[in-house]
């Protein structure tokens, strides 16, 4: 593991460079953290609980490539449903048995899942889904809760939580009001607010998408009845449900937090996990809401990748390994991470809490409990960013903004969690001092 004396030469020259040719040398903004050195990590491979930088110096990661990779990185079964895939050709544009596959994978997850569309971001999914919810309704409006992060589509991108937060630009320049005006936007964990809003104006609303579990402003898990009410407010005022389980889905339990929690949204958004580390995510739900979409009805969707036979393959393989057992062993090395960095908060008086679901959590700078973008927003980041810096000098790589989960897989083991609590409480100390 690397101490503040590694070197990261090829790091800060490839920085130099990309610089250059990329805003800010990154093709997605949360990467351009400073790690050591001033500038982000280049990673050039990884492998199971590990990634290495251009360095090669070495790091246990929980960061997980921001969610995929669940089996740790390079897992040989998916590599190789990859590598076999790859040599049959890259892409038709028509369909496959393996899309037919897939989609009877996931459903067979997802009992709210009678119909889907793959596509291949999240962002696509949950802007599709809404597509689908407004065509299907007649209706406009839809609702979505502070400090959550559906995707970089303009109708979502408004108090989104984690990225645009710790970039100080909550709301995107280059949205026009108009994309926005139909976007409402509530505290969550808050029903009474969500039930004035549907009595007020409930004939408008199309849907309410929510995260089950949210992730993007640091695990905030859904208070009790929360969901329950969203989901019955929604039928009562002829409202679709959309569950957003981008994160979580696969991710919390194997049928996502819908299956943790025993419920059935209309809609739901998979994406991270289900491609295995490729680009695939899915819409899907009720069939007659998705029998509303092109060839069969008037909404429109498409995409010239969508389905993309390599990516479905790893999804496959990966859908595969994640049984009972996986989410079980998850649960055991995150309670274990969990309990050891409780402990070195209170081993060095630091206020905070530790919240988590599965193999997501976030250590808060912040007394607890974190139930809103709200709470979220009053932690101590100037302390979260210098422990963090601590944690990546002693080669653990965390997410860099207390506004993100950080993701365990099942390659990371005892004795990574526990070099990875001394690792916290070492920076702690430091964070401290
Ligand atoms: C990551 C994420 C998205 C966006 O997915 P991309 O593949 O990055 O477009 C949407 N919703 C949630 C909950 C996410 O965590």
């Amino acid at each position: 593991m690397p101490q503040s004396t590694a070197l990261h030469t090829a790091s800060d020259k490839l920085m130099e460079r990309a610089e250059r040719s990329m805003p800010g040398g990154v093709n997605s903004p949360v990467r351009a953290f400073r790690a050591v050195g001033g500038h982000p990590l280049f990673i050039a491979r990884a492998l199971g609980s590990r990634v290495f930088d251009a360095d090669d110096n070495a790091y246990l990661d929980y960061i997980g490539s921001w969610g995929p990779a669940i089996l740790g990185h390079a897992h040989p079964k998916v590599v190789r449903a990859v590598a076999d895939t790859a040599a049959k050709g890259l892409s038709f544009g028509a369909p496959t048995e393996g899309e037919v596959r897939f989609a009877d994978v996931i459903i067979e997850r997802y009992p709210s899942i009678q119909m889907m569309r793959c596509v291949s971001s999240g962002t696509e999914a949950t802007m599709s889904a809404l597509r689908v919810a407004r065509g299907f309704t007649g209706r406009d409006v839809i609702v979505k809760f502070d400090g959550a992060y559906h995707g970089h589509s303009d109708a979502l991108l408004v108090k989104a939580g984690s990225g645009a937060a710790t970039f100080g630009n909550p709301d995107s320049a280059g949205i026009p009001s108009a994309s926005v005006e139909n976007t409402a936007t509530l505290a969550y964990n808050d029903p009474s607010a969500l039930s004035e809003l549907f009595e007020r104006d409930g004939a408008r609303i199309a849907a309410v998408i929510v995260e089950p579990v949210s992730g993007n402003m640091g695990l905030v898990p859904p208070q009790p009845q929360f969901l329950e009410a969203i989901l019955e407010l929604c039928q009562k005022h002829g409202a679709l449900s959309i569950f957003d389980e981008v994160m979580t889905g696969c991710r919390v339990a194997r049928g996502g937090a819908q299956g943790l929690f025993g419920m059935r949204p209309d809609l739901t958004c998979l994406g991270k996990v289900v491609g295995g580390g490729l680009p695939l995510a899915v819409y899907g739900g009720r069939t007659d809401v998705m029998q509303r979409i092109a060839p069969l009805g008037p909404v429109y969707q498409a995409g010239t990748l969508s389905g993309n036979p390599i990516a479905v393959q790893a999804g496959l393989a990966t859908l595969a390994l994640l049984d009972e057992p996986a989410y079980e062993r998850l649960e055991v090395l995150g309670s274990r991470l969990q309990t050891g960095l409780e402990r070195a908060l209170r081993e060095t008086n630091t206020p905070g809490v530790v919240q988590r679901v599965g193999s997501m959590l976030t250590v808060f700078f912040h007394r607890g409990p974190v139930r809103s973008w709200r709470d979220a927003a009053a932690s101590d980041t100037k302390r979260f960013g210098t422990w963090h810096r601590g944690l990546v000098t002693r080669g653990v790589y965390w997410p860099p903004s207390q506004f993100e989960a950080a993701f365990i897989s099942l390659a990371h083991s005892e004795e990574d969690i526990d070099h990875t609590v001394e690792a916290a409480l070492g920076a702690l100390a430091e964070a401290v001092a």
